[in-house]
């Protein structure tokens, strides 16, 4: 086997390498971004609920102040109660006190479902609050650690990216060209073995003419089909 299959064959599988580890710190990358996401979705809603409770204290307030002109309506007529002679008004009066009344009864068991529906929204606030903050210490720590997994390996990739720089200077022009096209086509075998007579990477026949090509040894070449650098084994 001349030495130019061989320094192929070591830099294919240190592009090999070089995907394994780029495709591991896209994957950390999504990882962190993924997360991020799924924790902004939580914030959004935790924020929704406090805007819950806002507006039910709202609500409350509102009709709290109702409920107190009621009450002062109810006293205000119960002091005119007091100075009406005539019989008909006095009727009339005492309805519309009734009448008052039955609004302010009304107006308290509303209230009183409102401060029940308040506590439980502010249980589920607070919850949601605690659980919020552990999820954002899990996700700081998960960011620490993938970005340092990702520089770790961005600096083996650099030395990789070294190795292979070492290595292609030892061959020549058209082969560093080609095997550079096909790695940047993300051809994950630039280099493959004649096996029977066909190309192991498509399986194509290779004709007597490529493979006395090859057999010589003297130049690079290629399959004519898939356009992969071929080479034979010794024992050929
Ligand atoms: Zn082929």
């Amino acid at each position: 086997m001349n030495e130019r299959v061989d320094v192929l064959k070591r830099l294919q599988i240190i592009q090999k390498k070089i995907s394994e580890k780029t495709s591991f710190k896209d994957l950390q990358t999504k990882e962190i971004e993924k997360n991020k996401a799924l924790l902004q979705e939580k914030r959004a809603l935790t924020e929704k609920k406090h805007e819950q409770l806002k507006s039910l204290q709202k609500e409350i307030d509102k009709k709290d102040l109702d409920l107190k002109s009621d009450e002062e309506q109810i006293k205000k007529f119960n002091v005119q109660l007091n100075s009406i002679k005539n019989n008909k008004e006095y009727t009339a009066l005492r309805s519309e006190i009734g009448s008052k009344e039955a609004d302010k009864s009304l107006l308290e068991d509303e209230i009183l479902i409102l401060m029940s529906q308040l506590e439980s929204t502010n249980e589920e606030y607070l919850k949601e609050t605690e659980k919020l903050k552990g999820d954002e210490e899990n996700l700081d720590e998960f960011v620490q650690r993938a970005n340092c997994d990702i520089q770790k390996v961005d600096a083996e990739i650099e030395s990789l990216r070294r190795d292979t720089l070492k290595y292609a200077d030892i061959l020549d022009e058209e082969t560093q060209n080609q095997f550079n096209r096909l790695t940047n086509a993300n051809e994950k075998s630039p280099i493959v073995e004649v096996i029977d007579n066909a190309c192991n990477g498509c399986s194509m026949n290779i004709s007597l003419q490529t493979l006395n090509l090859l057999m010589s040894g003297k130049n690079l070449t290629l399959c004519p089909s898939c356009q992969r650098i071929l080479f034979l084994n010794d024992h050929h």
